[in-house]
């Protein structure tokens, strides 16, 4: 089984993290990836403990610590006074809880760790600049076949290739993703350029009706990361990186409380940008044959719950354990859907559900004990580098 040679499309944070564990478990996986940089946005995520067991166990916990934050407070406050009407424990005791961190860091730090990893094993893992455009199977093999004319061979391929996965097309037919309804608006601001003592506690979610507000510290401290997640239905462009203005922000949250105004208003110019977001219905399989998904191309979810790439992170781990303990491809991949299905449509559905919740505008839900998270749903005591496979 070591042998196999296992072809991942997407070098994305869920990619990269399957192709480290099956390193890290003895395989050679290669990755092909359509951009012709490595790269992730400029922007933060949250890594629960269900995610960082699993980036623990393939050896990035050194990079976690050193870049990431762990915040020792987090909280949820009211949009209009700013009262803070839930507190929650981020520190030590996550650790204590879950026998893994919480963690908040810089997409790129983390996508960066993780390619570093596989290129250290391995320095021709990952392939860049080739486009997936189909795949044909025979005999047990896949082939897949890329915009550039290349054309490789493997034992089984995994579409990690994001919300608009191609993999998921041609496996399971064309369908476009559909938009939400909701828009995010994300920003960096230097801890500096803030007022002191506004970033209390350290990490934050501010709801009202139809907004949310989101913020917390990455890069040691020194960066405050926000999320603006906004209901829109005349606006929805894709891209990550569409460049939204300081105004049309402040529009969106006049009525705010001033502490939130004051971290858009203080944002540097070129570190505002928005995006629609889009999500799909949950599919009952993923594999076909020798191919499968993983990460968002299987199941692309609203943000309220901070997990999609947490979920995407879990797929990698699972998908490398479930491949050390079967005999064959068939077995590998049914045992990893097995193990990962169910688990990842119910994220995405309470993920709707929350967000539904969140902006409600009702805030008998932001109080303690009636706060739903990703914590409370019990999102988090779930350990991919040890439950069965
Ligand atoms: C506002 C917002 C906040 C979020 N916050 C959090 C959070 O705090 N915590 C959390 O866990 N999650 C969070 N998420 C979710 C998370 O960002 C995604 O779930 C995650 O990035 C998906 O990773 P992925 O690797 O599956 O897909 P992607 O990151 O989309 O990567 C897919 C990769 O495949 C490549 N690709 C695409 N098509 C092809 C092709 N045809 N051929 C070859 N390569 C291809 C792409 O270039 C890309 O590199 C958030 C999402 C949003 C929108």
């Amino acid at each position: 089984m070591r042998n196999l040679d296992i072809l991942i499309i997407g070098a994305g944070i869920a990619g990269l993290t399957a192709a480290r564990a099956l390193q890290h478990l003895g395989f050679r996986p290669r990755v092909y990836e359509q951009a012709l940089q490595l790269g992730e946005v400029g922007a933060g995520l949250t890594l629960s403990p269900n995610a960082t067991h699993a980036l623990n166990a393939i050896g990035l916990q050194g990079v976690l610590e050193a870049l990431g934050t762990r915040p020792d407070r987090g909280g949820v406050k009211d949009w209009q006074s700013g009262e803070l009407t839930v507190e929650i424990s981020r520190g030590s005791e996550m650790l204590e809880k879950y026998g893994a961190p919480y963690h908040q860091i810089h997409r790129a730090d983390l996508h960066a760790a993780l390619a570093d990893g596989v290129l250290a094993v391995d320095p021709q893992a990952i392939m860049l600049g080739h486009s997936f455009r189909g795949l044909r199977q025979q005999g047990g093999r896949v082939e897949a076949e890329f915009e550039n004319g290349v054309r490789v061979t493997g034992d089984a391929l995994v579409g990690a290739d994001g919300v608009r996965s191609r993999v998921r097309a041609v496996l399971f037919g064309e369908s476009l993703p559909r938009f939400t309804g909701y828009v995010a608006y994300r920003g960096l601001v230097p801890l500096a350029a803030l007022p002191e003592g506004l970033i209390e506690p350290t990490s934050c979610l501010s709801t009202g009706p139809h907004r949310s507000f989101t913020r917390y510290l990455i890069r040691r401290g020194t960066l405050v990361n926000y999320v603006g997640l906004a209901e829109r239905d005349d606006w929805r462009e894709e891209g990550w990186s569409i460049p939204a203005t300081i105004d049309e922000m402040l529009r969106e949250y006049s009525g705010w409380y001033e502490g939130v105004r004051t971290i858009i208003r203080s944002t540097p110019p070129g570190r505002l940008f928005k995006w629609a977001l889009f999500d799909r219905d949950a599919l009952p399989e993923w594999t076909r044959g020798s191919a499968t998904l993983l990460g968002d191309a299987a199941h692309p979810m609203l943000p309220f719950l901070g997990q999609g790439a947490a979920m995407g992170i879990e797929d990698g781990m699972i998908l490398a354990r479930a491949f050390a303990a079967a005999e064959s491809v068939e077995q590998a991949l049914g045992r990893y859907v097995a193990a990962r299905l169910e688990r990842a449509n119910w994220v995405m559905h309470e993920s709707r559900r929350t967000a539904t919740r969140y902006h409600s505008g009702q805030s008998e839900h932001f109080r303690p004990g009636q706060h739903v998270s990703a914590e409370s749903l019990g999102i988090m005591s779930y350990n991919p580098a040890a439950v069965p496979v």
